[in-house]
């Protein structure tokens, strides 16, 4: 027994040095000898149960193979080992599976008696669970290989070899026998990605990017030339000289993936090209899509975020509402809901009639609806057009001409109000009549042969034809468009429009006009036979002088046709001295739109040059603006001749007269003094009385023979300086002498010298101051005025006699007028002093004018510029 013991102590302590978990049991019960704390630690036990069967230290073990094996190794005295073994202990209260590597040992005493076993056991658990965990995941991972179609493959790049699994050779094509080189690899990529492809490997195995390898490219099948689309992700393995000797990874089908893309990508191409507009929301109205046409419709931007903005945002208040409480609930699960909708454009707030189909959207799997689509077509395209349309056959219904529509075979489709009145047509049988029913025989013929193939070819034709009432057979001439109406995509002619116009009423104005004109060409024919007629030569010009007409009597004057005369060539037969003269008035004329008139010479067709009269007056239209001039030249030419004869005539009659008044004037005057020294005072008177009517006849000479001078331009001036005043006394008192009647009363304001021709100046104060006496025979006195108007001296002579009415006044300056009245004869003069004064004014540069009213009086001034 002590060997025993000392043998057990022996091992006892054994057990204590041991690094294993080990413990001993002894004899039959397995009473536990000796364990050492890793053991302790293992079962989760203390010390305390050592000497305590096993059993009954660890009752955990009931029921599982420990006993039974202890007991056999016991009986046999053979060695157990196991390796991983499972067995359930209580650690810490708590039953788990540990694992265990163990070793049951029996020892044997000198006997040779199995009294104990030691048992070393190695704690497994985590090696084993991990090494269960690597091979789930092994199984895990090669049954997900499988699922999800992935390949394997594996390259060893120093000896350019390829080790592939079979799914990496179904993928390539490649039978399922043999190596692989690396080339037989890249001939069944498509050619477009074996670039890439070699690129992607060359980088990874020269360790570009840590070695990592991840690119999709096209296979083709090498049998059934099957193109696939696959994703290869690997890594490359370098050894410590840097030198890949793995490269290894995955390869994945990914044909269906990219092709599912691929559809998606063109549905959402066609979707976003759209011209309806398409969006997609999720139940709560989010906005998950939006097409190009539907973001532009509605204002939203192109790159816009639609996760942002909600349905509602596209509607007015009412129809979100109407939306939201009716419609959502109304949209049929296969069939949808489609119905007018007017939506908002979120930028501008216009409202946008929409044709809206809704319909929902079901998960693919669940059938549980998980969103709404909507579609929508803007209205306003459509509403404009009906819109357009409407306008048109309200146009073509309300107007008066005739429209009408016809199919290709002339059948009647439509006649419009204005053309069923024209023609008479029973509204109702409207459809049942042709086009060949309400056309004359001759416009029938004329559209079959001549309208419809230029219809045909050209699509229009317009002119004239004739309807036909339909109830009085009348025939209208109309002026008629028509139009081949085309289909839109096949081009196929499918009708003919067209538009008439009644032309009874034009050619009603056209007779009518035509009539007029006859009568017109009547009326000017006449006149010209009129105008061809008159002595004078008759001619007309256009408002800026271009003659236009000129009568026959010119040509038979000057020989000279139209168009030698015509526009301004008339002047060239003018006298080149009156040109200028006759060119400068008529301009002014033509400025001022007074009458022309002027005397010039011609020349004939015999060559002689001869006088005319020419007048001209302007035809005005109501504003007063110009339309033409009319003009009249007259042959004055013997008249001028006459008057030159007169002119020789009184310029020789008063020169030979004036030297035998002078001699009268001379014995007059001495036998009037004779007889006044004899004291003859009778004869004496007499005498001075003749000597009276010499003066007066010698003055009427004078008179004459300035006129005769004047006429023919032959009156001399002799300006010198001299007193005005004293000139304008010495007349007074000359005429005052002369005048019992009167009182010339003088208010001289002008008190200089000037220069001129004072006798001639002096005439003319003398003619005025004797007229004021002569017509104011009731009257007591004439005044007499000077002015100094600083540049001229202005004198004028007042009367209170006869006066002069306004329509002659301003005729008594010219050569021999008179005025004609009752009262004339009482008053002698040849009405030539005023004609003179007149003229001496005018060659000194001075005005002379006359106001006067008739019955009470008159005031006759000049003035005089000054000179220098
Ligand atoms: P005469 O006096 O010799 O007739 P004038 O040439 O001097 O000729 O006058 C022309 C006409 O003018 C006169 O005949 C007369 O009718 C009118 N006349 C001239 N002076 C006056 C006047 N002071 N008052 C009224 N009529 C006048």
């Amino acid at each position: 027994m002590a060997t025993l013991f000392s043998e057990q102590e022996r091992y006892k302590s054994l057990v204590e040095a041991s690094p294993m978990p080990t413990a001993l049991y002894i004899g039959v019960d397995m009473i536990i000898g000796a364990a050492n704390q890793a053991m302790l630690d293992l079962w989760g036990k203390s010390a305390s149960i050592i000497g305590l069967k096993l059993m009954e230290a660890l009752p955990e073990l009931e029921g599982q193979p420990f006993f039974q094996i202890l007991s056999q190794v016991f009986q046999s005295g053979e060695t157990y080992h196991t390796k991983e073994s499972p067995a359930d202990l209580e650690v810490n209260g708590v039953l788990q599976t540990f694992y265990f590597t163990f070793t049951y040992k029996p020892i044997r005493n000198d006997q040779g008696e199995v009294f104990a076993i030691i048992n070393t056991a190695a704690h497994l658990t985590e090696l084993v669970e991990a090494k269960k965990q690597i091979i789930e995941t092994q199984q895990r991972l090669s049954f997900a290989l499988l699922s999800a179609e992935i390949g394997t493959w594996d390259f060893d790049p120093i000896n350019n070899k390829v080790n592939w699994d079979d799914k990496c050779r179904t993928l390539f094509g490649f039978g399922k026998e043999g190596e692989v080189k690396y080339e037989e690899v890249l001939s069944c990529i498509h050619p477009q990605d074996e670039k890439m492809v070699r690129e992607a490997v060359s980088k990874a195995i020269h360790q570009v990017n840590d070695g990592q390898y991840d690119i999709k490219y096209r296979t083709i099948n090498e049998e059934d030339r099957q193109i696939r689309w696959v994703h290869c992700k690997g890594k490359a393995y370098f050894n410590e000289n840097d030198i890949a000797y793995r490269f290894a990874g995955i390869v994945q089908d990914i044909t269906d993936e990219v092709k599912s893309r691929q559809r998606e990508h063109q549905m959402l191409t066609l979707v976003n090209h759209n011209a309806d507009h398409m969006t997609i929301a999720d139940l709560d109205g989010r906005l998950i899509y939006m097409n190009e046409a539907s973001r532009k419709m509605l204002g939203v931007a192109l790159d816009a975020d639609v996760s942002k903005f909600s349905a509602g945002d596209f509607y007015t208040p009412e129809e979100l509402a109407r939306v939201q409480n009716h419609i959502i609930n109304e949209i049929d699960a296969v069939r949808g809901w489609t119905g007018h909708i007017t939506l908002v454009n979120y930028q501008t707030r216009e409202s946008i009639p929409c044709m809206v189909s809704y319909l929902l959207i079901k998960d693919l799997e669940t059938g549980e609806i998980i969103g709404r689509g909507a579609t929508a077509r803007d209205l306003r395209p459509e509403i404009r057009v009906k819109a357009d349309l409407q306008k048109l056959a309200a146009i073509i219904g309300s107007s008066e001409d005739f429209c009408n529509y016809c199919d290709i075979d002339g059948r009647t489709r439509y006649i419009n109000p204005s053309g069923i009145a024209l023609i008479g047509i029973d509204k109702d049988q409207l459809l049942n009549t042709n086009l060949f029913d309400y056309h004359s025989e001759a416009s029938n013929h004329k559209i079959k042969k001549e309208i419809l193939p230029v219809l045909f070819a050209e699509g229009k034709w317009s002119g004239e034809l004739e309807l036909i009432h339909q109830v009085t057979r009348e025939i209208i001439p109309i002026h008629k468009q028509f139009y081949m109406i085309r289909e839109e995509f096949t081009n196929m002619p499918v009708a003919i429009a067209a538009i008439a116009r009644d032309l009874r009423p034009e050619l009603n104005i056209r007779k009518i006009l035509a009539d007029k004109n006859a009568a017109l060409q009547n009326a000017v024919e006449e006149l010209e036979f009129l105008a061809n007629s008159v002595p004078p030569v008759v001619w007309s010009s256009k408002p800026d002088g271009y003659l236009d007409y000129i009568n026959k009597r010119w040509f038979d004057q000057t020989g000279k046709g139209d168009d030698e005369t015509l526009g301004s060539r008339w002047a060239e037969n003018v006298h080149p001295d009156d040109v200028p003269d006759a060119i400068k008035t008529w301009k002014a004329s033509l400025e001022t739109g007074n009458p022309y008139e002027i005397e010039f010479r011609c020349l004939d067709k015999y060559g002689t040059y001869r006088w005319y009269l020419v007048r001209a007056i302007p035809l005005k239209d109501a504003e007063g603006n110009i339309i033409k001039w009319y003009g009249t030249n007259t042959d004055i030419h013997h008249q001028k001749e006459l008057e030159k004869q007169k002119d020789d005539f009184l310029g020789i009659a008063s020169h030979e007269l004036k030297t035998p008044v002078t001699s009268l004037k001379a014995y007059a005057q001495v036998l009037e003094a004779m007889f006044k020294r004899s004291g003859d005072f009778k004869n004496a008177d007499l005498l001075a009385r003749m000597n009276k009517q010499v003066d007066r006849l010698s003055s009427l000479i004078s008179d004459l023979l300035d006129v005769t001078k004047m006429n023919s331009g032959r009156l001399q001036f002799n300006p010198t300086e001299f007193d005005f005043n004293e000139m304008v006394e010495e007349v007074i008192e000359d005429v005052q002498r002369t005048s019992f009647n009167h009182a010339i009363r003088a208010d001289l304001g002008f008190r200089r010298n000037i220069i001129g021709d004072r006798d001639r100046i002096c005439q003319v104060v003398t003619n005025l101051l004797t007229n004021a006496i002569k017509y104011s025979p009731g009257a007591s006195e004439v005044v007499i005025y000077t002015h100094d108007l600083a540049d001229r001296v202005q004198v004028s002579v007042r009367d209170y006699g006869i006066g002069i009415s306004p329509e002659l006044k301003d005729h008594v300056f010219e050569q021999f007028y008179r005025v004609s009245g009752e009262k004339q004869h009482t008053f002698p003069g040849l009405g030539l002093g005023l004609y003179i004064s007149s003229e001496i004014i005018k060659r000194l540069g001075g005005k002379i004018w006359v106001d006067s009213i008739e019955g009470k009086g008159s005031v006759f001034s000049f003035s005089i510029p000054l000179s220098d």
